[in-house]
C-alpha cells in the first residue's frame, strides 16, 4: 500500500495544476520528428521541434548510427573514467574542438548534464555567479547544485550586470565570480550582448561561461554565438548540445586544455553515469562533418526563418526581438493565445503556445520553430493558415 502523505501530496498537486489551466498534455508523435509529424493519425506542419538543421533524420547520420551499432553494440557498457570511453569518443571531441575552434572539448549524455557537470566543477559555497534572469533552467540548477551565490541581472540589462558584478567584487566576500548566460534566449530568439559582456568580465575578473545550445549550427557559421562575435578566445566555458541543430543526443563543454582535464577528473555525471551509445556518437560525428563542410543547410534555415517573419508580420502579427529563425508570434491574453493555437492545430499547424509563467503575463505567444527541412510551399501554407485563424478571432 503506498503512503497516504504522498497520495495527498500528488492528487491535490495534480488538481491545482488542473484547475490554473497548467497542467501539460503531452502529443505522442507517431514517426519522425521531421518538418512534418503525425499525432493521432493527423499530419501536421510542425514548427516546435529544435532539429534546426533537419539533420535528426538526415540519412547519412542514420547510416552511420546503423553501422557504429553493428560494429560496438547498443550500448557503451560503462562510465567515461572506467571503460566506457570509446575511440568514438574521443573522435567526436576531436572534431568538435575543431568545429569550435577551441583546446579541447568534453562529451556528456545530454546539454542539461553539462550544466550540472561543470558549474559544479569548479564553483562552490565561496564563489558567486551571476545569472542573467531569463536563463535556462539547466543553468539555475546547475548553480544551486554548486552552493556558490546566486545573483540574477535583469534580462541582457548591461548596466545591471555591470552594477552587480562591481558590488560583489568590492564586497571582498567571494574567491571566484562567473557569469553565465545562454548565447540565444529560446522565447524570444534575442542573442545575448557577449561583446558587452567580456568587456565587464575583464574589468571585474569574472569567469565566463556561455551555454550556446540555440546558437550551435545557427549562427556563426554554425560554429555558435560565440564565433559569431568572434570572441572565441575570451569565454571561458562554452556549452553545446547535440540535440538541437545537431539533431542526435548528448552535450558538450569547449574550452582551453586545462579545464576540460578537470572536468575529466571532477564532474560528476562524466565520472558516475554511463557514456553515450555508439550509435548517437557516430551519428553526432557524422552531423559535425556535414556542418563543418556544408553551409546550405544554415543558409536555407535563415531563408526560412526569413520568409515566415516577414509573412507574419506582413500580416500585422508582432513577432518581437528575435535576433535568430526562432520566430515567436505574440498574440498577449492567455487563453486567446491557448484557443489560438488549438485552431492552428485543427488547420494542421503545430505551434506550442508559450505562456505564463514561462513568459510575462499577458504576452501569451506561439513559438515558431522553423527548420531547413521545411519547404518554402510549407511555410506558405503556414502564413495562410495563421492569416484564416487570426482573421477568424480578430486578431489581425
Ligand atoms: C535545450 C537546452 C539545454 C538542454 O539540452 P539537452 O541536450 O536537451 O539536455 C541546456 N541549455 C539550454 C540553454 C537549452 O536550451
Amino acid at each position: 500500500m503506498s503512503s497516504q502523505a504522498l497520495d495527498q501530496f500528488l492528487s491535490s498537486n495534480i488538481e491545482d495544476l488542473k484547475t490554473k489551466g497548467l497542467y501539460n498534455f503531452i502529443d505522442t508523435l507517431q514517426g519522425a520528428n521531421g518538418p512534418v509529424i503525425c499525432i493521432d493519425g493527423k499530419s501536421l506542419i510542425n514548427l516546435s521541434s529544435n532539429n534546426y538543421l533537419g539533420l535528426a533524420t538526415d540519412y547519412r547520420l542514420i547510416d552511420a548510427s546503423v553501422k557504429a551499432a553493428q560494429t560496438y553494440g547498443a550500448g557503451a557498457g560503462a562510465v567515461r573514467t572506467i571503460n566506457g570511453t570509446m575511440d568514438l569518443h574521443i573522435e567526436l571531441e576531436e572534431k568538435l574542438a575543431r568545429f569550435k575552434k577551441t583546446e579541447a572539448v568534453i562529451v556528456y549524455q545530454s546539454g542539461f548534464n553539462c550544466n550540472m557537470a561543470a558549474i559544479s566543477a569548479v564553483m562552490d559555497q565561496h564563489d558567486a555567479i551571476l545569472s542573467d534572469e531569463l536563463n535556462h533552467a539547466s543553468i539555475i540548477d546547475g548553480c544551486r547544485l554548486s552552493r556558490a551565490k546566486v545573483i540574477r541581472f535583469k534580462h541582457s540589462d548591461m548596466n545591471d550586470l555591470r552594477q552587480q558584478a562591481k558590488e560583489a567584487k568590492e564586497s571582498g566576500k567571494y574567491h571566484k565570480i562567473m557569469v553565465i548566460t545562454d548565447g540565444v534566449f529560446s522565447m524570444d530568439g534575442d542573442i545575448a550582448k557577449l561583446p558587452e559582456i567580456v568587456k565587464i568580465a575583464e574589468e571585474f575578473d569574472l569567469i565566463t561561461y556561455v551555454d550556446d545550445a540555440h546558437g550551435s549550427g545557427v549562427l556563426g557559421a554554425g560554429a555558435g554565438t560565440v564565433k559569431h562575435f568572434e570572441l572565441s578566445d575570451r569565454i571561458d566555458f562554452q556549452i553545446g548540445t547535440l540535440s538541437k541543430a545537431i539533431g542526435v543526443v548528448g552535450g558538450y563543454v569547449a574550452g582551453k586544455k586545462q579545464l576540460i582535464e578537470w572536468l575529466k577528473l571532477r564532474s560528476r555525471p562524466f565520472l558516475f553515469s554511463t557514456s553515450l551509445p555508439p550509435a548517437a556518437t557516430a551519428s553526432s560525428i557524422a552531423s559535425v562533418d556535414i556542418l563543418m563542410n556544408d553551409k546550405e543547410l544554415i543558409e536555407k534555415l535563415w531563408e526560412n526563418g526569413n520568409h515566415l517573419k516577414n509573412g507574419l508580420s506582413r500580416l500585422g502579427y508582432d513577432v518581437g526581438q528575435s535576433e535568430t529563425p526562432i520566430t515567436p508570434c505574440i498574440i498577449g491574453d492567455e487563453v486567446t493565445t491557448q484557443q489560438f493555437s488549438k485552431r492552428l492545430y485543427e488547420e494542421g499547424v503545430y505551434a506550442k503556445a508559450i505562456l505564463f509563467p514561462t513568459v510575462p503575463k499577458g504576452t501569451g505567444r506561439i513559438r515558431n520553430m522553423p527548420t531547413a527541412a521545411h519547404t518554402k510551399e510549407m511555410l506558405d501554407e503556414v502564413i495562410y493558415v495563421y492569416e484564416k485563424v487570426g482573421k477568424e478571432m480578430k486578431l489581425i
